[in-house]
């Protein structure tokens, strides 16, 4: 596994500082043992005008499938990493990723005690892997380095250059030349970049992986048009880990840009195409909701799994609702809520209308009793599908207020969205999506549970065929005798 980071350089500024910045001299090949196999770090060039240096892994097989054997799900050896052992060796991969970070690791923090002002500025970098596994090919080779400033030279690698009717292998030849970029975001880049091509980590993703992924994607990261793709490849398509960290994603971002509203995906697709100017998805179903809530003279509310507060916000502004509580399980969504509302600057009249709790709904609340209704708004979806009878207790059961609002994804009209591939959910994070006869019958049966009469009400475009994009259902407790206890 091989690849080479070169610069050029002029007397005053000689391309030799290469060495400095990497905390590798030119002179000396030096080696390494890392968790798989020896790291080697060698010149194999060096004047003041180019200099270019090599990391070059020798994968130690054995230890490769002792470390598998250790860390695979259930203590079993791990198939994915078969491939590494029978990978070319001098492939680069996840593997030679873990090499960088382990042997250039002060290079890639930024960190040069001896040229400092150096290693906080561009220079003219040109970065060579001869041979990486890259699953989507150039294309995405080229969507994942571009927009990071660039220049990519990228070719695909035929499987056996004396067959070339067998077609292209999975790897790609790539050079990378950008004169924009330090040699610490230069390290940072690949550092990520090469597993998300690999698309097959090797190891036991760790909760500390999404630190880990934060810290190399510092400063571009939050901004970059793949997170999703780079992120949940990233962590091996842990699409809890993933989420975990686009959430803090997110908040970089917010605290950058201030309050940009960050929406769902659906959020940017057009209600109606006739219309001049579509409103998102989501206003229609805030919109949706607060009709459902004044309908039913409802003042005192909780807005469960509130996420980062539009609709409390919404609700703020309607004067009829003189209690409102988000609760989230999430602290960063809260966080964001909150900063949103902008909680911490408001009047104590106001503030006295709202509060933000965190909680799980898979678990009874007391907090949550004594309210006029309570909305789950694209909630219950992001549940496991053996966790929602917990939900339906806590929320139907326990709290048991007078309304309840359910809105949920309408998976029959995932066709008409012309971003979303067939077959695919909405959200990542999506659990389940239902269709209209789906969502009815929990419905039906949730409210028969409880004491409830139910009635749907489409959200967004009303398709003849496959129905509203967002279904609504509005619950109305019937049983009489307990509201009267109640009251
Ligand atoms: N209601 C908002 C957010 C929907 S996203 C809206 O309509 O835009 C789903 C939200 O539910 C997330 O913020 C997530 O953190 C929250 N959530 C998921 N499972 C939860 C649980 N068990 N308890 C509380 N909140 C949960």
């Amino acid at each position: 596994m091989f690849l080479t980071i070169s610069t050029t350089g002029t007397p005053e500024r000689p391309a030799t500082d290469l060495g400095y910045l990497l905390h590798k001299h030119p002179e000396k090949a030096q080696a390494f043992s890392t968790s798989y196999g020896r790291a080697h770090v060698l010149y194999p060039e060096a004047s003041p005008d180019r200099c270019t240096a090599a990391l070059l892994l020798e994968v130690d097989a054995v230890a490769l499938v002792k470390r598998g054997k250790g860390k695979g799900r259930g203590g079993a050896p791990d198939a994915a990493l078969a491939q590494y052992v029978n990978d070319r060796p001098y492939a680069a991969s996840s593997l030679l990723a873990v090499a960088l970070s382990g042997v250039f690791s002060s290079a890639m923090r930024g960190v040069c005690t001896a040229r400092p002002e150096r290693a906080a500025e561009p220079l003219p970098l040109r970065i060579e892997v001869p041979a990486l596994p890259a699953r989507g090919g150039p294309e995405l080779v080229r969507r994942l380095f571009e927009p990071l400033g660039w220049t990519v030279a990228v070719e695909q690698i035929a499987l056996d250059e004396r067959f070339p009717e067998w077609g292209a292998s999975r790897y790609v030849r790539l050079l990378l030349e950008s004169e924009e970029r330090t040699l610490a975001e230069a390290l940072r880049h690949l550092y990520v970049l090469l597993p998300v091509l690999d698309d097959a980590k090797h190891y036991w993703v760790a909760p500390d992986e999404v630190d880990k992924l934060l810290r190399a994607g510092e400063g571009w990261l939050a901004d970059h048009p793949e997170q999703k793709l780079i992120t949940t490849r990233y962590l091996s398509r842990r699409w809890s880990l993933a989420r975990a960290a686009m959430e803090r994603l997110e908040l970089v971002r917010l605290a950058e840009t201030d309050d940009s509203e960050v929406e769902d995906i659906d959020n940017a697709v057009e209600a109606d195409s006739e219309e001049e100017k579509p409103t998102p998805l989501a206003v229609q179903r805030r919109e949706a909701i607060l009709t459902a809530l004044r309908a039913a003279g409802v003042t005192r509310v909780l807005d469960l799994g509130c996420g980062q507060g539009q609709l409390v916000q919404a609700l703020l502004k309607d004067v009829s609702f003189t209690e409102i509580v988000g609760v989230d399980v999430s602290m960063r969504a809260l966080t964001i809520a909150s900063r949103r509302l902008k909680l911490d600057r408001m009047g104590e009249r106001q503030a006295s209308r709202v509060k933000l709790l965190q909680g799980s709904l898979a678990y009874t609340d007391k907090r949550l009793k004594g309210y006029d209704a309570a909305v789950l708004s694209e909630v219950i979806e992001h549940l496991d599908l053996p966790r929602l009878p917990a939900l339906e207790y806590a929320v139907f059961g326990a709290a048991h207020p007078r309304t309840v609002v359910v809105t949920t994804p309408n998976v029959e009209y995932n066709v008409r969205w012309e971003s979303l591939p067939a077959g695919h959910v909405r959200h990542g994070d999506h659990r389940f999506e239902w269709t209209r006869a789906e969502f009815r019958a929990w419905a039906d049966a949730v409210a028969e549970r409880h004491g409830y009469g139910v009635e749907f009400v489409p959200v967004g475009p009303d398709d003849p065929e496959v129905g509203p994009p967002t279904q609504m259902a509005v619950f109305t407790r019937t049983d009489k005798e307990k509201e009267a206890k109640a009251a």
